[in-house]
């Protein structure tokens, strides 16, 4: 095999005039946790669906293993999925909705493996509760428990996580890339939450308008965003006007490199948060305007001129930080995307 289990293949489909995917390539490895991320509307779930075989696209292949599964009704798909609004019969135990997949594909010993799945997701004593009686995040559990029942060459969740109260979505997330690393199913995840992409997978795709705009690893994409789409996205930045000379950008003073070449002259910097340094300094030209304890971190926001600089130091230079505090700043040196 190529080392590529799930190909997506320049995918596209509209509705009406919307581009839901757009020549949409992403190749997944085996084992992989993919997590595709982006705002609403920028074509995730069509991608998770045409992959599923739930939605048709116009052009494009969805190859599984190498082979070509693009006209495969979903049942023949061979794919676990677990949605975000509760799937699971009401009527049924838990132990009845999980053993309902594998009998339904005439698996012999259902039961059996039936309840060592339900031990995989911690549900064991839970096995004759109905549905209904439990919670949010248990359902979603055995929701998993059923999608993994039959060994699926691919798991696919749509925001399996997203009508859980944040404890509980925390809790779980770490607990599905538990599982997914322990039976080692090629996973693709949508979510719009980006901790929770930069949290779970092992390579996060962020997705605009029906394209990927850059497929990286979470520190890569975080720390070296490709775009500044991407750098909007995926945590705060700043966006500061500054002059492209050669592979720098001049910003406030500082020279900083650049994440993708640029033509030069007038750009915006994409800088984030806890890349500006706060000094207090008598002759600097900034002036705080707030300063915000945060618990882990403190933020302060810093005007020079007539723009508004936001930055995120520890809670130990607040003390010396106070609004009206004659600041300079200091920007480190780490690549910048710009637009
Ligand atoms: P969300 O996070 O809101 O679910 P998404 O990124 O998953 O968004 P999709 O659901 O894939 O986005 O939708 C992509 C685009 O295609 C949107 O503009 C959506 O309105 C449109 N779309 C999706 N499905 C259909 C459909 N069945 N009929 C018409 N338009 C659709």
């Amino acid at each position: 095999m190529s080392g590529v289990a799930v190909h997506l293949k320049g995918l596209r489909r509209t509705f009406g005039s919307v581009h839901a995917l757009d020549d949409l390539d992403l190749r997944i490895a085996p084992g992989e946790f993919i997590a595709l991320l982006g705002p609403s509307g920028c074509g995730k779930t069509t991608a998770l669906r045409v992959l599923a075989g739930l939605e048709e696209s116009d052009s494009g292949q969805v190859l599984v293993d190498g082979k070509d599964v693009t006209r495969l009704p979903a049942n023949k798909r061979d794919m676990g999925m677990v949605f975000q609004a509760y799937s699971l019969f009401p009527h049924l135990t838990a132990l009845q909705n999980v053993e309902f997949g594998l009998r339904l594909r005439g698996r012999r010993k259902a039961a059996g493996r039936a309840r060592e799945m339900l031990d995989l997701v911690g549900l064991s004593t839970h096995a004759n509760r109905y549905a209904d009686q439990l919670s949010g995040g248990q359902q979603q559990r055995v929701a998993l428990a059923r999608a993994l029942a039959i060994e699926p060459t691919v798991l696919l969740l749509d925001e399996p996580l997203s009508a859980l109260d944040a404890k509980v979505r925390v809790q779980l997330r770490d607990e599905i890339r538990r599982i997914q690393t322990d039976v080692g199913t090629t996973t693709l995840f949508v979510t719009h939450d980006q901790e929770e992409a930069l949290a779970v997978a092992d390579r996060v795709g962020v997705m605009k308008a029906g394209r990927l705009e850059q497929l990286a690893a979470p520190a890569e994409v975080y720390l070296r965003p490709a775009t500044a789409f991407v750098a909007d996205f995926v945590g705060l930045s700043n966006r500061l006007p500054g002059t492209v000379d050669g592979d720098r950008i001049e910003v406030l003073g500082s020279r900083l490199p650049l994440v993708a070449p640029h033509p030069g002259g007038a750009a915006t910097a994409l800088v984030r948060p806890e890349s500006v340094g706060v000094v207090p300094d008598p002759d600097g030209p900034g002036r705080v305007l707030t300063a915000s304890f945060l618990g882990p971190t403190s933020r302060v926001t810093v005007t020079v001129g007539d723009q508004l600089v936001v930055a995120q130091v520890s809670g130990g230079e607040l003390p010396d930080l106070t609004p009206g505090t004659a600041v300079r700043l200091e920007l480190r040196p780490v690549p910048v995307a710009t637009e």
